[in-house]
């Protein structure tokens, strides 16, 4: 069944769903937060977490839960049931610890859900498939919600969003973000490094109508590393791609004390690639900026599969 799934994935809980499902709203931190993800149809996966040291009772949480919602329904006068049954543990749950129970309900919408504490990250997540009463979910929810956190890649986060999987270290959280089909933006920053992957769509009908990929580097995408001394040469891969490196400019830093202004730590250099997948039409772009060696981003080359 999930052969040609894709991974969303946010704050590092991830799950599998059919890749014609989309990310549509994401809130909050690693700490407490929200992703949902809608069907083409009118079904959606909801996801909700929330930092937990300990594992809680998760047939109490899941009661609450369904009270609430209960509650809600009733004072909209419409009829409302759910049960909360056990589950089987997941491969995660085996291999990390952590427990789940399984819930469904029945009101004008109805859902099947699971309320876990997972024993890798630590937190009480809730997911829920909800969908028109009609529809039966029941295969394809079971699928969806067995694969909430399952940390396939311990140590890597997976940000995955609109057809883009990037694996990041655990080490790096996210500062900033922009999610639009046409032009995918993620920064991140740790100790001493900050890490900046982007992704644009519809590239060669529009980037690279009146230029090449390598004069569009040069131009557009090289020029905006502001504050280094870069240099860039084609290297081996299976698209038309590029690797850079820089060293932190006296003369450039000086010149970018606006943008230390701004808050960013200019660390001594930056190294990255980029490529242009003409088979998905979309350039990526990888970008680490380091104290000394890297090596994050001919790693972070082999995890990202642009087609
Ligand atoms: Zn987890
Ligand atoms: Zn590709």
């Amino acid at each position: 069944m999930s052969d040609n799934w894709s991974v969303v994935g946010w704050q590092g809980v991830s799950l599998r769903a059919p890749s014609d499902w989309n990310l549509v709203a994401v809130s909050g931190e690693e700490n407490k937060g929200y992703f949902r993800v809608d069907s083409p149809s009118s079904s959606a996966v909801e996801v909700r977490w929330e930092a937990a040291k300990q594992a809680p009772d998760l047939d109490a949480k899941a009661d609450i839960f369904l009270d609430a919602l209960g509650k809600t329904a009733r004072k909209k006068r419409i009829s409302f049931s759910s049960r909360v049954k056990s589950r089987k543990p997941t491969p995660a749950e085996e291999k990390y610890g952590g427990d789940s129970v399984g819930f469904t309900w029945k009101s004008d919408r109805s859902a099947y859900g699971r309320m876990l504490y997972c024993g890798y990250c630590k937190r009480l997540v809730v997911g829920q498939v909800v969908s028109e009463p009609k529809q039966d979910l029941s295969g394809l929810s079971a699928a969806i919600l067995g694969s909430i956190c399952e940390h396939a890649d311990p140590g890597w986060n997976t940000w995955g969003l609109y057809d883009l999987q990037v694996p990041v270290p655990e080490s790096l959280g996210l500062k900033r973000h922009s999610l639009m089909s046409s032009f995918v933006e993620l920064e991140f920053a740790g100790r001493g490094e900050r890490l900046l992957v982007q992704r644009w769509g519809l590239a060669a009908n529009t980037l690279l109508k009146k230029t090449s990929f390598a004069d569009w580097l040069a131009n557009s995408y090289l020029r905006g590393i502001e504050g280094y001394r870069v240099v860039a040469a084609s290297v081996e891969d299976p698209h038309e791609a590029l690797a850079f490196e820089g060293r932190r400019s006296l003369l450039k830093f000086l010149l970018s004390t606006i943008s230390r202004l701004r808050g960013k730590s200019m660390p001594r250099s930056v190294t990255g690639r980029a490529w242009y997948c003409e088979d998905s039409n979309r350039i990526y772009a990888v970008r680490h900026y380091h104290r000394g060696d890297s090596g994050l981003d001919p790693v972070l080359r082999d995890k990202i599969k642009c087609h």
